[in-house]
């Protein structure tokens, strides 16, 4: 019982929209931001289905987040604001309704 991992987690919500690797060592520190290859959606303890934007190095990572929901290459849209999930890719949505709030 003397184990100590921790498990990574989804830090607060991204400002950023350059489609770049989000991952940070620690809360606060400078994000990887090297352009992002894969785009896991995971179901985050603390936000529910969460997008996230990982470099190849640390899509690992992203995925142990939570519980992988689904995963695709970042292209396109992803990462924008309005966009919807889908198996293939992030696809424009008219709706105005936020991913994983349908
Ligand atoms: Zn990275
Ligand atoms: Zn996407």
């Amino acid at each position: 019982m003397t184990e100590r991992y921790v498990r990574p987690y989804v830090g607060p919500e991204s400002t950023e929209h350059r489609g770049v690797c989000l991952y940070a060592p620690n809360p606060g520190e400078s994000i990887c931001a090297v352009d992002a290859t894969r785009h896991v959606l995971v179901d985050s303890p603390t936000y529910g289905p969460v997008g996230l934007a990982s470099c190849g190095d640390h899509v690992a990572i992203a995925r142990a987040t939570g519980r992988v929901l689904g995963e695709h290459p970042f292209a396109g849209v992803c990462g924008l604001p309005s966009t919807r999930w889908s198996t293939e890719g992030c696809d424009l949505d008219a709706s105005g309704v936020e991913p994983g709030r349908g």
